[in-house]
C-alpha cells in the first residue's frame, strides 16, 4: 500500500471530511491553516482594530478559540466529552481526528462564532 503524502491532508482527514457539508469542511480546514475567521486573523489582514477575543481579552489564535477561551468552557467540556474519555484532547487530535473534527463542527456550533459564516447555510 501507498504511504501517504506528508504534504497532503491527512488520510484521516480526508476521510472525516467526506462526510461533512462544504461549510464545515471549509471552516475545519480555516482551523487547521490558522486562517480561521477569528478576531487574529480579522485583525492581520486589517478589518479589526486589534487581535483580542470578544469573550476574554485574550489573542483569538486558532488555540485559543479550541482548547483555551475560558468564554467556551462548557461547549469545550461537551466536546471533550463527544470525543470519548480515553480520547486524547490536543488541538492536534481535534484537527487530526475523525471523532475530534466531528466534535469541534458541534463545538463550532455551540459557541456560535461563525454564526455570520454560517447564516443560511443548512446544519449537517
Ligand atoms: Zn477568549
Amino acid at each position: 500500500m501507498k504511504e501517504a503524502g506528508i504534504d497532503g491532508p491527512s488520510p484521516v482527514f480526508m476521510r472525516s471530511s467526506g462526510g461533512l457539508s462544504k461549510a464545515h469542511t471549509s471552516i475545519v480546514t480555516q482551523l487547521r491553516t490558522g486562517h480561521a475567521h477569528l478576531n487574529r486573523h480579522w485583525w492581520r489582514i486589517g478589518l479589526r482594530e486589534g487581535p483580542d477575543c470578544d469573550e476574554c481579552g485574550e489573542e483569538e489564535t486558532v488555540k485559543h478559540f479550541v482548547m483555551e477561551c475560558r468564554g467556551y468552557r462548557s461547549q469545550r467540556q461537551r466536546m471533550k466529552r463527544a470525543m470519548g474519555k480515553d480520547a486524547e484532547f490536543t488541538l492536534a487530535t481535534v484537527l487530526g481526528t475523525e471523532k475530534g473534527v466531528a466534535a469541534l463542527i458541534d463545538y463550532v456550533q455551540e459557541t456560535r462564532r461563525w454564526t455570520g459564516f454560517m447564516r443560511g447555510i443548512r446544519p449537517i
